[in-house]
C-alpha cells in the first residue's frame, strides 16, 4: 500500500509517518530529510538548495522529483518498499503529483490513498514555534526554517502551490481527510481506519 501524507507545516506528517514505519514496516520517503541530508553532506545540490529552504520556499520541481525517482527505482523494483511507501512532505505542486503518477505507473505501483491532515493555522505556527523551543531546551539542533518568519512563508506556499492538490486527488477519488487537531494517537486510529 503506498501512501501520501498531505498537509502544512506542522501538521504533524513525520510524526504520522515514522508511527507507520514502526507499526507497519512501510518506508517512508521525505523530501525535507533527504533534502536536509544533501544539505549535511555538503553535495552540490544541498548547497543549492540551502538558501531557499531557511526561507521558507519551495526547491524545484526537478530536484524533488529527481530524488524521488532514485529512491523508488533503487528500492520498489526489488521490493524494498513490500509494505508500501509513505509519501511525506511529496508531492507540493501539481507537477510533482504529475509526475509522480507516471512514475508509479512507470513501476506498475499503486497510489492507494492521499491522506489530508486538516488542522487550522494558529495551531501551526503554535505546534512549530514549541517545536523549535523543545529542541533549543534539549539543547537539540533547531531547524534553520523553524522560524515565524520562514513559517510565513512556509505556509504561503502550502496555500498558493500544495493546497490545490486537495482538488486534484478528491477528483481522482484517492482524498481522505482527518482531523490533525486531534491527540497523536487519535490521528494514528483515523489513519489506520483509512487504510482498510
Ligand atoms: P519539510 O521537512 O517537508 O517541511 O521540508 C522542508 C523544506 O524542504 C521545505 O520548506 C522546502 O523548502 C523543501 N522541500 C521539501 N519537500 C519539498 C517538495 N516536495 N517540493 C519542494 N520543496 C520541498
Amino acid at each position: 500500500m503506498n501512501i501520501i501524507l498531505l498537509g502544512p507545516p506542522g501538521a504533524g506528517k513525520g510524526t504520522q509517518a515514522q508511527r507507520l514505519v514502526e507499526e507497519r514496516g512501510m518506508v517512508q520517503l521525505s523530501t525535507g530529510d533527504m533534502l536536509r541530508a544533501a544539505r549535511t553532506s555538503g553535495t552540490e545540490m544541498g548547497k543549492k538548495v540551502a538558501e531557499v529552504m531557511d526561507r521558507g520556499d519551495l526547491v524545484t520541481d526537478e530536484i524533488v522529483i529527481g530524488l524521488i525517482r532514485e529512491q523508488l527505482e533503487g528500492d520498489a523494483v526489488d521490493g524494498g518498499g513490500a509494505a508500501g511507501f509513505i509519501f511525506d512532505g511529496f508531492p507540493r505542486t501539481l507537477a510533482q503529483a504529475d509526475a509522480l503518477g507516471a512514475l508509479l505507473k512507470e513501476l506498475d505501483q499503486p497510489l492507494d490513498r492521499v491522506i489530508e491532515l486538516e488542522v487550522n493555522d494558529d495551531v501551526l505556527v503554535d505546534r512549530i514555534v514549541g517545536r523549535a523551543a523543545e529542541a533549543a531546551a534539549k539543547g537539540e539542533p533547531v531547524r534553520a526554517d523553524d522560524n515565524e518568519e520562514s513559517l510565513k512563508v512556509r505556509l504561503l506556499a502550502y496555500y498558493k502551490q500544495t493546497s490545490p492538490l486537495i482538488g486534484y486527488y478528491y477528483a481522482k477519488g484517492d482524498l481522505v481527510s482527518v482531523d490533525g487537531l486531534a491527540s497523536m494517537d487519535e490521528v494514528a486510529a483515523s489513519i489506520k481506519d483509512a487504510l482498510v
